[in-house]
């Protein structure tokens, strides 16, 4: 990435586009947070976003420190299980950032520090059928890519296994969070969790894209 501008301008361009991305799919996740849990994750990821854009369009400084303002103004704002733990994986990773290069070993390990934040507020572990088993893979698979890898490029390699994770939570029973209470309904559907880290991951494919950084 070439410099701290393009960065700040791709950290504003992401969370646009994954507000829109969101929004078009906000009936979606509703109904897969219906099937075991109370319906409600589409609105919360909504109303999450556009705090976090709100925020970052007045906010000056780094990529990270914009960051760690979104993720404090989405957890604010969006509330339940979802609110507070993508709040606290964007807070920590922009914390981790800090004013360093949006390079891809800065970024994974950043990465790697707002994982192990959700992990530790959550307490879930891969497998509990939460958004760690999109999560978990992505960040495995960005820290797998050649230090020298284009941020653009290693991301989109490593989208793929956010996507596989994902669609693997279809087959997994909830056991953690609101659904886990109703256990085997939840077999059969995605987790919504894990499909709006898709989209948000997706998002920032397309910022980074866009941007040719
Ligand atoms: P709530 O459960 O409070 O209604 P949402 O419906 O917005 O919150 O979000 C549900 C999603 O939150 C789940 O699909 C799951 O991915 C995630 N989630 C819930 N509890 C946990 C947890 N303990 N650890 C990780 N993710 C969790
Ligand atoms: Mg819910």
């Amino acid at each position: 990435m070439s410099s701290p501008e393009v960065a700040t301008t791709i950290v504003r361009r992401w969370l646009a586009l994954a507000l829109e991305t969101i929004n078009a799919h906000e009936d979606e996740l509703g109904q897969l947070d219906a099937a075991a849990g109370d319906g409600d994750h589409g609105a919360t990821m909504v109303r999450g976003l556009r705090a976090a854009v709100a925020t970052v369009e007045k906010a000056d400084g780094s990529a990270g420190h914009l960051l760690a303002a979104a993720g404090a103004a989405f957890a604010d704002a969006a509330g339940g299980a979802s609110g507070a733990l993508v709040g606290a994986l964007l807070s920590t990773t922009g914390r981790t950032l800090a004013d360093h290069p949006c390079d891809t070993p800065s970024v994974a390990k950043a990465l790697q520090a707002g994982l192990t934040m959700v992990k530790r507020l959550g307490k879930a572990q891969p497998g509990d059928k939460t958004l760690i088993d999109a999560l978990q893979p992505f960040v495995d698979a960005l820290a797998a890519q050649p230090v020298d890898q284009p941020l653009a490029a290693a991301w989109r390699a490593a989208l793929p296994a956010a996507r596989q994770g994902a669609e693997a939570t279809g087959a997994m029973v909830a056991r953690r969070g609101r659904s886990a209470k109703l256990g085997e309904r939840s077999l059969g559907h995605p987790d919504p969790g894990a499909t709006s880290i898709v989209y948000l991951l997706q998002a920032m494919n397309d910022a980074l894209g866009a941007s040719g950084a």
